[in-house]
Order: structure tokens, then C-alpha cells, then sequence
């Protein structure tokens, strides 16, 4: 379905050349869910901009269902886009109009008659389940309906590929794991190939079944799920691993700890990229009623942010300790949490 050979992007800045895919070779099958990975600047979405031609590669091609992408221009490349879609982390919505008339709004443009446009919108929202919220405007939606919107929208036209571009990266846990759920449901039920980029490897854990690993412009390695998370082989890969599994050892720590503090909750935080930790203990000492005591952790910089887990230990009511742990969670970039009683 997707077929990238030899594909590189040179931007050219004041301050010299940036190669953002520094080539980049690539196969995707009809009906796969394909996940790419890599903190920012990695090049995650000048590669998958150039999947539906919104960017051309210096060098190299890029084929997608049947079109070559790469070389073709204006009314074919329109048409081939058809069969491209892409949802966004922000929606990208218009704010005028309602539920329906966003999601008609692919098929008035490809002159899909108003009746059957009527017909397709209506089986687009049971698909998404947002029955009920046919004539609400994207203001009066939560983020999660937000999305289902863009799902239906970027599903009007029958496309064979649907590009993801962070599309939960703006949810809570519990959306996400929704949203994530309809994905899955559409694969299935349409067969249809998805390629989705994230930053957060539970987002690949739990729909995609192959995943590309990205650093500077490069694929660094590239595998079925569960081998990669099995058997990590780039450096960087072992960090994204490590933000979703809790190897033995912690398992030790934790039980360790626990025994040393019986009352309130052990709380690892695992941060990834961004420099969250300190304006996050700083902000739960000052605005939360509860006792923190930073208990142990592993914190390590690098340019793009910091990398590890740290253990700490919130102590009070236990509703002050249930809101501090929402407060955490709400803290959605870089931060994963595993609480334990
Ligand atoms: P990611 O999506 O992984 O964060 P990007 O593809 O956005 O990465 O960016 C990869 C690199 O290319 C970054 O160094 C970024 O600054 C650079 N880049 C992206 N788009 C442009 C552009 N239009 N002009 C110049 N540099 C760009």
C-alpha cells in the first residue's frame, strides 16, 4: 500500500541544511496498522507529509496506494489524495459549522450529491458513535468527540490510508485509550492501512503492529510490536521501552518501599522528554494538601529533554492523595504514572 524508497528531506535554513528524512526506506502492507515513533525534530512529520504530498522529497519516491506521490501535481494529485486521509492532534475542525456539516464537508468538495451526502453522514456518525451530536458545534464537543469528528471526516470519502499525526497526543489516558479502540474497530471493519506518529510508546503498544524507530532524520529500527518491545536493539528504542514496562527490579523498589510507607500511595512517574519533573513536585508541595517526599528515582538530561522514573510518596486524606494523583495525570506531556496503594 505504501512503498518509500531512498527518500530524503533537505530543508534549507539560515542556518544551514536540516536533513529532516535522511533516507528513508520503507514498505507499509494494505491493512496494517503502522506506528512511527521518535521524540521532536526527529523527522516524524515531514515523513508522513510526504505520504499524502503535502511535502516533496529532495530525493527518493514515494509511492502510495497505486500514485506515486512524489512526482505527480494538481488534479492527480488531488484525486490521489482522496485515498489519503490524515486526523490531526488538534482536530483541525471548522469552528462554524456543525458535527455534520464538518464531516460533509470532503464530500461536498469531491461533488458527492446532497442526498447521498445526507446517507454517508449518517452511517460516518453510528461509525464514530456520535449519534445525538449531529447539530452541536466543535466548541460544545469534549476533545474526544472532537477527534471522532475528524475520524468521520477524514473516513467521507472511502480513503485506502489514514495518517494519524499525534491524534491523541492532546487526550487524557482515558480518551486515548477510546479513541485508540476506534481505530482498531476501523482496521478491521475497512480494512483500511493506518499510519499514525506518536511520542508516547503505549500509543504504539496498543494498536500498531509494526513500528519504525526515528532519530535524526533516520529509521533506527524497525520491527513487528513485540519483538521490539522484547528485544530493543537502538539505544533510543530502550527508552521509549522502558516508558511502559515496569521491569522486576521496580517491582522490588516498589515493594521495598511500600514497606517503608505503609500509609498514602507510591506514585513512579516515568518522564519522557520536556523537562516536567521539578515544576510538577514543585506545583503538588505547593497546591495540593498532601505530604510529598521524593523517595528515589534515575533522571537523566539530554537536548531534547529528560529521561527516567522517579518514586515518590504522597501522604494525607486519601481524597487530597486522589486529587494530587488526577493532578498528575492531567499533566499529560512526558509523564506516565503508576500508582500503587
Ligand atoms: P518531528 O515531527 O519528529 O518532531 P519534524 O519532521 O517536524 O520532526 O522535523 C524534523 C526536522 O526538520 C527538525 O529539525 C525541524 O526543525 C526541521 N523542519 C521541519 N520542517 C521544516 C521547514 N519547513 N523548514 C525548515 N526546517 C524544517
Amino acid at each position: 500500500m505504501i512503498s518509500i524508497k531512498n527518500a530524503k528531506k533537505i530543508f534549507s535554513t539560515k542556518k544551514g541544511q536540516v536533513r529532516a528524512v535522511d533516507d528513508v526506506n520503507l514498505d507499509i502492507s494494505e491493512g496494517e496498522i503502522f506506528g512511527v515513533i521518535g521524540y521532536s525534530g526527529a523527522g516524524k512529520s515531514t515523513l508522513i507529509r510526504m505520504l499524502n504530498g503535502l511535502e516533496l522529497p529532495t530525493e527518493g519516491n514515494v509511492i502510495v496506494a497505486d500514485n506515486e506521490v512524489s512526482t505527480i501535481k494538481g488534479s492527480k494529485l488531488r484525486k490521489a489524495r482522496q485515498e489519503i486521509s490524515m486526523i490531526f492532534q488538534h482536530f483541525n475542525l471548522l469552528w462554524s459549522r456543525t458535527v455534520k456539516e464538518n464531516i460533509a464537508f470532503p464530500l461536498e468538495i469531491a461533488g458527492v450529491s446532497k442526498n447521498e451526502r445526507i446517507k454517508r453522514v449518517d452511517e460516518l456518525i453510528k461509525l464514530v458513535g456520535l449519534e445525538g451530536r449531529e447539530d452541536a458545534y466543535p466548541a460544545q464537543l469534549s476533545g474526544g468527540q472532537k477527534q471522532r469528528v475528524g475520524i468521520a471526516r477524514a473516513l467521507a470519502n472511502n480513503p485506502k490510508v489514514l495518517l494519524c499525526d499525534e491524534a491523541t497526543s492532546a487526550l487524557d489516558p482515558q480518551t486515548t485509550d477510546s479513541i485508540l479502540e476506534l481505530l482498531v474497530d476501523i482496521n478491521e471493519r475497512l480494512g483500511l492501512t493506518i499510519v499514525l506518529i506518536t511520542h508516547e510508546m503505549h500509543v504504539i503498544r496498543k494498536i500498531c503492529h509494526r513500528v519504525a524507530v526515528m532519530e535524526g532524520g533516520k529509521i533506527v529500527e524497525i520491527g513487528q510490536v513485540l519483538d521490539v518491545f522484547q528485544k530493543p536493539q537502538a539505544e533510543i528504542t530502550k527508552r521509549f521501552v522502558q516508558q511502559v514496562t515496569e521491569p522486576e527490579e521496580t517491582k522490588e523498589t516498589v515493594q521495598q518501599l511500600l514497606s517503608l510507607y505503609p500509609n498514602g500511595q507510591i506514585v513512579q512517574l516515568g518522564f519522557v522528554g520536556g523537562s516536567a519533573e521539578q515544576p510538577l513536585i514543585t506545583n503538588l508541595i505547593r497546591n495540593h494538601n498532601v505530604t510529598v517526599n521524593v523517595l528515589q528515582g534515575k533522571i537523566s538530561q539530554t537536548q531534547s529533554g529528560s529521561y527516567g522514573t522517579l518514586f515518590i510518596h504522597l501522604d494525607g486524606e486519601k481524597e487530597e492523595v486522589a486529587k494530587a494523583i488526577d493532578f498528575i495525570h492531567s499533566q499529560k506531556v512526558g509523564v506516565e504514572v503508576i500508582s500503587h496503594a
